[in-house]
Parts: C-alpha cells; structure tokens; sequence
C-alpha cells in the first residue's frame, strides 16, 4: 500500500481536484485506490453524491474509540463512488467539532495510520485529502503518509502562504522519525497571464528540488466532473489538465518505485 497525503494550508489550490484527478487516474489503470476524506467541509464526500451533514458512518467514527481503532471498523465506512476500482471514506461535518474533543487523548495522532494499517492488504494506493487547517486531521495525515502532495496556485500570495507550510511541517516533521518526502505542483496554470509565469518561475527559483517539472493548467473541465459526480478522466480523458495529471501521475509513481517505504503503524 502506497500512501499520499494531498496538502496546503490554504483552500481552493485544488487538492481536493488532485485527490479525485489522481485517484481517477490510478483506478483506471487497475490499481485498487481509495481516498480519504480529511477535510469537515467534505468536498470530497460531495463530489460522490454524499452529503456530509447528513451521511451517517464516515471517518469521524474512527475517532470515538479513545485513540483505538476496533477490528474491521475501518473497512465498514468504505462505500464505492462512480468510478470502478475507486473507493471513498467520506467524511461528514462532525469532524469540525474533534480538535476539541481528542486533546490529550492518547494515540489521537495515529488514527488514521492505524485504520489503514487494517487496510493494508485490501488497497494499492491511499490518497488523503486534507482540510486547509493544521490540526489534528492533518497531523493524522502526515503521520500516515509516505509522501506529501502540495498543490499551490501559482499567484504570488500562495506562494508566499507555502512558505509558511513548509515551515510548519519542518517543524511537525522533525518530530517524526522519518522525515516525509514531498512534491510541489503548481495548479492552476495560466500560461497567457504575467501572474502565473511569474510565480512559476519564482517557485523554479526557490525550490529547484522538490517542485514537479510542469504544472496543472486551468481546465474548466474540472468542475463539470465535480458537478457530474465523476472522475476528470471519466468525464473527458483528452482534455489538458487530464494529460498533465496523467503525467504528474508518473512522475510520482516512478519517484515512489526508488524510495524507501515508510515503516507502518501497527
Ligand atoms: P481545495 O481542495 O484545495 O480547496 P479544489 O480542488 O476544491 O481546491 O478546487 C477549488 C475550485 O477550483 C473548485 O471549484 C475546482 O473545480 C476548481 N479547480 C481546481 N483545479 C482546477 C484547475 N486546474 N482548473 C480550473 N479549475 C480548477
Ligand atoms: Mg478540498
């Protein structure tokens, strides 16, 4: 099993997109994926056709249990989407209200490590798509994963907000005992604007090792396939932010072949 988180402290860069473009991706491909809905406002969940405020099992289940996670329960919130091979833990808007209730509970941060170490067997790869907020979720997440996603819109306030982030899992990371490898992907490309050659070049500038080669155009494709409940590919496979997914999707798959496999929680 191959774990990605998708993450950035600020909203609307496309990770949830990523999540759905690159599982799409990878399903169609016959991989056994499922994506992880870590994010309260649960647009994810709403992509599939569920309603978070009133579906009734979701990951939020997983954290009534006093940091334990009780044998087969993860397996039980998994529902399929629309698209075969793909499968979806939803997540409902109660997950607003645990940064509250799990603090000082003990193993509140290996939740969800501990419910896919249940899954290890059953799922290829595991994309985590996270909320914008750094809390318990995505300390969660990135305790989970082998490798971290960052979209960020390439305009010159993401990028100054991305380097907050990676200040931030510097710190979370050094916590850790084994540091997270991670990739930058510009999104929401728009060649003909000043605004996103520049920024583009600026993150070629400043981080030469860790951002992908290309970048994730401007595709008002992607929200028709939000709206018609399926994958980017499904819905048209030949569009620009199709192909460059599928390259991105290369890219991280041939990256992942050469790296090391993070040890997994128990
Ligand atoms: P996040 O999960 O980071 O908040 P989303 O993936 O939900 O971001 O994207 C925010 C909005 O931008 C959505 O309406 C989505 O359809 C749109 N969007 C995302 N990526 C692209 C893209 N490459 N081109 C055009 N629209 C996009
Ligand atoms: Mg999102």
């Amino acid at each position: 099993m191959r774990i990605w988180a998708v993450a950035n402290q600020k909203g609307g860069v496309g990770k949830t997109t990523s999540v759905v473009a690159l599982g799409g991706l990878l399903a169609e491909r016959g991989k056994r994926v499922l994506v992880v809905d870590l994010d309260p406002h649960g647009s994810l969940t709403s992509w599939f056709g569920h309603d978070p405020d009133t579906i009734s099992h979701s990951v939020f289940d997983l954290f009534q249990y006093q940091g334990k996670v009780p044998e087969g329960l993860p397996a039980q919130l998994i529902t399929d989407t629309s698209c075969e091979g793909l499968s979806l833990l939803p997540a409902s808007t109660a997950l607003a209200t645990l940064e509250r209730k799990m603090v000082g509970v003990e193993g509140m941060g290996l939740i969800i490590s501990r419910a896919l170490a249940q899954l290890w067997d059953d799922f290829d790869y595991v994309l985590l798509d996270n909320t914008p907020s750094l809390g318990v979720l995505m300390v969660n997440a990135l305790a989970a994963a082998q490798h971290l996603i960052i979209p960020v819109q390439t305009e010159f306030l993401a990028i100054k907000g991305l380097e907050r982030m990676l200040h931030t899992l510097e710190m979370i990371m050094r916590s850790q005992k084994n540091p997270l490898s991670y990739t930058i992907v510009p999104t929401l490309f728009d060649r003909r604007t000043q605004a996103s050659m520049k920024s583009l070049n600026q993150l070629r500038k400043s981080y030469p090792d860790s951002l992908w080669r290309f970048a994730i155009p401007v595709d008002t494709r992607f929200r028709d396939a939000s709206q018609a409940g399926v994958t980017p590919s499904a819905f048209d496979s030949e569009t620009h932010g199709v192909r460059a997914y599928a390259r991105l999707l290369n890219d991280l798959t041939e990256a992942a072949s050469v790296r090391p496999e993070r040890r997994r929680h128990g």
